[in-house]
């Protein structure tokens, strides 16, 4: 007699956050049937494809390996652990694809072992936080840009194909409280080097040329303060002096402008002078009307890292604890400049990007030091995306879906996340924690070692 099948059952779990871009969109459905994400309502292209991804274990069940070997997780962690105990300046980066949580532990870890503490996207971000430092920051939320922005710039970046949602939620189309009709509501402007998706969808796109984006913001400042220019600047710029004016003078008549600016601003000469001079004109307008500038933040919990590594040390990413306590100098201590430099003797690799755009040097560099790898992408692990086999791989859960905790938006708001499925993988926050305990005994171990070497006094 034939069998009925039986009905799969099916959850669907709203309100769930997905942060493949900056805009951690916080309304997505996720339906989940026999452990597995089927659909994911409201989330774009680029949403959709990392939820429905297989994220399926190895299928030798293994979670840890050392030197290409599955090993128990405990095995793992020790050795990670010796790695990080022996090495004189280990490096510990990442952790932009991680949850606050974790991402406190992994600051903790690095403190105990005295380590160099960055994260992957220190080079691009960084330009952004020197600036901050310098000059600071007039900000709001997104949510006050949906109700309120007037005038919306974008300056070096596209979010329609970087941020798909962004235009939809809080910049073009959406309708807010004093911006009932959406996009009628607001004139756009797109600052770039090329007519990108988001400039065919602008009132005004303005080219300017590559590397002039300094020279165009000064100009920019002089012409709101009033200042007449001593000569064009269109030939560096690319831009009309005429069309300059013309923003300058719609900058100081809005009601609420935003200037959102991102890796093009600072991808050229120049780099964190470019961001500190966009926060300089904006700190200006202030005089005259209300604006505000934010930076477009990349995929992952990039905006967390930057909090809680603030927050914890009291400097961005990029910070040395070598010395007992935390140092920050900008370019000195990312780990692009330590490896580049050939300087640490282990790196410790947290929830890092397999498509990371290491170069061939730093890839040849990794390769020759111990190296742990946590990382959530079984697929990096099968196929090294990073280029190399490091000593130690372990797998972690893929926090979004299954580990909970929280991530900042790209306005420093945070956000929880509530897991939809279980995961035979550990959390990378309880990984870290293992390491460090196991690393706090050894160091207990070593000490004891040296007082009996000593003898009694
Ligand atoms: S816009 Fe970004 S956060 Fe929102 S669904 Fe798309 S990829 Fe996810």
């Amino acid at each position: 007699m034939a069998s009925t099948p039986i009905p799969t059952l099916s959850v669907v779990y709203p309100n769930r956050v997905c942060n493949q871009c900056g805009c951690v969109c916080d309304d997505i459905a996720l339906t989940v049937e026999a452990g597995n994400i089927t659909k994911a309502d409201n989330a774009c292209d680029m949403g959709q494809a990392w939820f429905l991804a297989k994220h399926s274990d190895p299928v030798d069940g293994a979670l840890a390996w050392v030197k290409g070997q599955p090993v128990s997780l405990k095995a793992a962690i020790d050795t990670a652990a010796e790695i990080l105990v022996q090495a004189r300046y280990p490096l510990i980066f990442g952790l932009a694809d991680l949850p606050c949580e974790a991402q406190r532990q992994a600051v903790g870890l690095a403190d105990r072992v005295g380590a160099c503490l960055d994260t992957t996207l220190s080079d691009e971000h960084g330009a952004f936080d020197t600036a901050f430092q310098e000059v600071g920051e007039v900000t709001c939320s997104l949510g006050e840009v949906k109700n309120r922005a007037d005038l919306v710039i974008f300056w070096g970046t596209d979010p329609v194909t970087s941020h798909p949602r962004h235009g939809e939620r809080f910049s073009l189309d959406a309708k807010g409280l004093f911006t009932p009709r959406g996009r009628a509501d607001r004139f756009v402007v797109v600052v770039d080097v090329l007519e990108t998706a988001t400039a065919k969808q602008a009132d005004v796109f303005l080219k300017i040329q590559k590397g002039c984006d300094f020279e165009a913001l000064w100009a920019l400042r002089a012409m709101v303060r009033g200042i007449p220019l001593r000569e064009s600047i269109q030939k560096q710029t690319g831009i009309e002096d005429t069309a300059l004016a013309g923003l300058s003078e719609r900058m100081k008549s809005c009601r609420f402008g935003i200037l959102f600016f991102g890796p093009g601003l600072c991808a050229t000469r120049g780099r964190h002078k470019n961001a500190e001079a966009a926060l300089l004109l904006v700190k200006d307008l202030n005089d005259y009307t209300r604006f505000y500038a934010k930076p477009m933040s990349g995929p992952g919990n990039v905006s967390g890292a930057e909090n809680v590594v603030c927050w914890q040390t009291g400097y961005p990413p990029g910070v040395h604890f070598g010395q007992g306590f935390p140092r920050f100098n900008s370019g000195e201590f990312s780990a692009k400049e330590i490896l580049g430099r050939g300087e640490a003797d282990a790196a410790m690799m947290v929830a890092i990007d397999p498509k990371a755009p290491f170069s061939d040097a730093i890839k040849k560099r990794l390769a020759a030091l111990p190296t742990v790898l946590l990382t959530s992408d079984a697929e990096n692990l099968l196929t090294p995306g990073v280029g190399f086999r490091p000593t130690v791989s372990i797998l972690t859960a893929p926090y979004t879906i299954s580990g909970g905790g929280t991530v900042f938006r790209m306005d420093d708001t945070p956000l929880p996340l509530r897991p939809v499925r279980s995961s035979p993988r550990p959390n990378a926050k309880d990984v870290l924690a293992m390491i460090e305990k196991r690393i706090e005994e050894l160091q207990t171990q070593k000490r004891v070692a040296m007082q009996n070497e000593k003898g009694p006094r």
